[in-house]
């Protein structure tokens, strides 16, 4: 199966100059998202992992799907103010201005083996972020699958060091 013909591409979405990845098409078929969501619970399976972390709010759709078919657990790693316990939190720089994400304290346990799924991997900042805040927690990030990769926006060199897989390329 091509996932790329389930990809629609939208020029200046939300600004000038972004060609925005849409994944709603690939989710709307049901034997595309079985079919990606396959080639995770694989990789959750090749690397050990005991647990899927998936930040908001796309990692939720690839993430949950994979934890329920293995029947381990699924984390969020969420924006400020959605999470109602403790939580950690870590803030990243932006081309303009920045970022935060938040995980709840103690729900990651000490020596945990983590997956990563997020839908697209663009110039990196929300994964490290996510990284940073599951190394605070005592986890060890196992892997981390995207469904879709830009390559040109180097986004892998800030996660060099760790399993990666990308289920698509542009
Ligand atoms: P980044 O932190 O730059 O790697 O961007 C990560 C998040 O931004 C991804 O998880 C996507 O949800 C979203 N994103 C960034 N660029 C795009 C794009 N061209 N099309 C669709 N989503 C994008």
């Amino acid at each position: 199966m091509n996932l790329k013909d389930y990809i629609a591409n939208v020029p200046d979405f939300p600004i000038q100059g972004i060609q925005f990845k849409d994944i709603t098409p690939l989710i709307a078929d049901g034997k595309a998202f079985q079919y990606a969501t396959q080639q995770f619970v694989d990789f959750t399976n090749e690397i050990g992992a005991d647990i899927i972390v998936g930040p908001d709010a796309r990692g939720f759709i690839f993430g949950c799907p994979v934890a329920t078919q293995l029947g381990i657990g699924f984390i969020p790693v969420r924006k400020p103010n959605k999470l109602p316990r403790e939580v950690i939190s870590y803030s990243y720089d932006l081309e303009y201005g920045s970022n935060t994400l938040c995980l709840h304290k103690g729900d990651i346990q000490k020596g945990q083996k983590v997956l990563i799924i997020d839908d697209l991997l663009a110039t990196g900042g929300t994964i490290e972020a996510t990284i940073a805040l599951i190394e605070k927690s005592g986890g060890i990030v196992a892997g981390i699958a995207f469904l879709i990769e830009l390559v040109d926006l180097k986004g892998r060199d800030k996660i060099d060091n760790y399993k990666v897989l990308s289920l698509m390329s542009y």
